[in-house]
């Protein structure tokens, strides 16, 4: 497809400049031949105001939550507070290095204890380790934690990691990437995991299960103590994908439930910017017996008064260099402040509203996929779309309306499956506008499905071959070979 944006090579001209540099007032020294340029570098020239209006011009080109409604399910897209990007720029913070010594630190080391203290205490669990970088790799660390405490305990004999039909991709990922077998359990039909089913998997072979609660449907498992019993009754220990906490802060806390271990993605629920993919954060908690295999180095308080850095006595190690991506930890801290305790479970307590709100809104066009409340996302279905039209064409049609589209045939057991989170940034306005335009794009549908088939219509590419569009970007001036 040609894109209608210009290179930074055609707009070139020679001897356009952006820098003009003074006349050297220095005898010029000759560079040894070997290390000259042979011929002229292929750089762009251009003016300083072709060069600004190049790059503003890109910059409107990415969808972002500060433009327009992000509603893409799983994801989080709230709103980002400004005042994160403050205070992760203050110098103290953003400018320490790495090596620097503890002592001369000890803020930004009291910035990583209260963060644990507060992930703690939202998510009950007894300690907290950040070093992760994001959600899978929270997952992997948990994995790997429960793989060595059931070694430690010299229960070798459990190869085989229970993952729910309705799991996020990443959770069988990461379960074989630590070396275990992924065994699916089926949902039931009100979105739950299937106890019978469940009853019949486990045995001494199962090390663990991982749950995403309320789960990828957007529902809350309602036997969600009876699954946990289930699973430790044969031995096996709980992993928590922590992705939707959105839905239960200050509601309730999965470590009080009874999960064993659980990652919180600090990019989604506790707002710092993850459209383009990071960078993230994804803080472990643990407690009982797992809290001691914990990654590290983890914050610690001494009784001196001075913060510490400890690696846990039977820590899998690390996972990181040096502290984590602390950017994000500072944004994720001054979020935690700024709403306080009563703010989170709003925010918590707003996003299962706009959810149900917006599923009220167009449940008879879109029917979700389980008919139930949810909680801070919904699933519906395009199922009933009229022939030849699917999911994708609606969701691409949105965007001609300025809307960012839903996730989209996911979770994979929910045909034709469309996952819409609004979280609790958004306006009551923004809501009835998104329905009101999907009702529009129905109503398209039916009298005009081509205009569905052919969108985006306004953008400067159309439908994209979006497998291709990853594994081959062009990403370098094409005609520079
Ligand atoms: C986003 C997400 C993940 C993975 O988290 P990343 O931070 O993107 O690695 C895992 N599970 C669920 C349910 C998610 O939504």
């Amino acid at each position: 497809m040609q894109s209608k944006v210009s290179s930074l090579w055609e707009l070139s001209s020679p001897g356009r400049r952006v820098v003009q540099t003074p006349s050297s007032d220095v005898p010029k020294a000759e560079l040894p031949a070997q290390l000259a340029r042979k011929e002229d570098a292929d750089l762009p020239e251009v003016s300083e105001l072709d060069l600004i209006r190049h790059y503003t011009r890109l910059s409107t080109l990415n969808y972002s939550i500060d433009t327009r409604f992000y509603p893409l399910g799983s994801c989080t897209m709230k709103y980002n507070p400004r005042i994160n990007e403050q205070t992760a720029r203050m110098a103290g913070f953003a400018a320490s290095h790495p090596y620097t010594p503890v002592q001369m630190v000890q803020g930004n080391l009291e910035l990583m204890y209260s963060l644990q203290q507060g992930l703690g205490e939202l998510s009950g669990f007894d300690s907290v380790s950040l070093q992760p970088a994001a959600g899978a790799q929270g997952e992997l660390t948990g994995v790997l934690m429960i793989k060595k405490y059931h070694q430690s305990r010299g229960d070798t004999g459990r190869t085989h990691f229970l993952i729910p039909d309705s799991a996020h991709g990443t959770n069988p990922a990461s379960v074989a990437m630590a070396g275990f077998t992924a065994l699916e359990v089926s949902s039931d039909k009100r979105g739950n995991i299937d106890l019978d089913h469940l009853k019949s998997l486990c045995d001494s072979s199962i090390a663990g299960i991982m749950i995403t609660n309320p789960n990828t449907l957007g529902l809350f498992e309602e036997n969600i103590l009876e699954v946990l019993q289930t699973v430790h009754d044969c031995g096996g220990l709980v992993y928590g994908d922590g992705a939707n906490l959105n839905a239960i802060m200050g509601i309730v806390k999965p470590g009080e439930l009874g999960f064993d271990v659980m990652h919180f993605n600090l990019h989604k629920t506790f707002s710092t910017p993850h459209g383009g993919g990071g960078p993230g954060a994804g803080p472990v908690g643990a407690g009982g017996a797992l809290r001691d295999f914990l990654p590290g180095p983890i914050a610690t308080l001494s009784s001196n008064g001075q913060y510490e850095l400890v690696q846990p006595k039977k820590s899998i190690g690390r996972l990181k260099t040096f502290y984590g991506n602390f950017g994000v930890l500072v944004r994720a801290y001054t979020y935690l402040l700024s709403q306080g305790g009563s703010g989170l479970r709003e925010s918590s307590e707003n996003a299962v509203l706009s959810a149900n709100y917006l599923m009220g809104l167009v449940k008879d066009i879109l029917p979700p996929w389980y008919d139930r409340a949810c909680m801070h996302e919904f699933v519906s279905s395009g199922e009933n779309l009229p022939d030849g039209i699917h999911t994708m064409d609606l969701a691409k049609r949105l965007i001609d309306y300025g809307f960012h589209p839903p996730t989209v045939y996911f979770p994979l057991i929910v045909p034709e499956a469309l996952m819409v989170e609004p979280t609790e940034t958004e306006s009551v306005e923004t809501l009835d506008a998104f329905a009101a335009v999907l009702r529009e794009i129905v109503k398209e549908s039916k009298v005009n499905p081509e205009l569905l088939h052919d969108a985006p219509h306004q953008e400067l590419v159309s439908r994209l071959d979006e497998v291709m569009a990853v594994r081959k970007p062009i990403l370098k001036n094409p005609k520079s070979s």
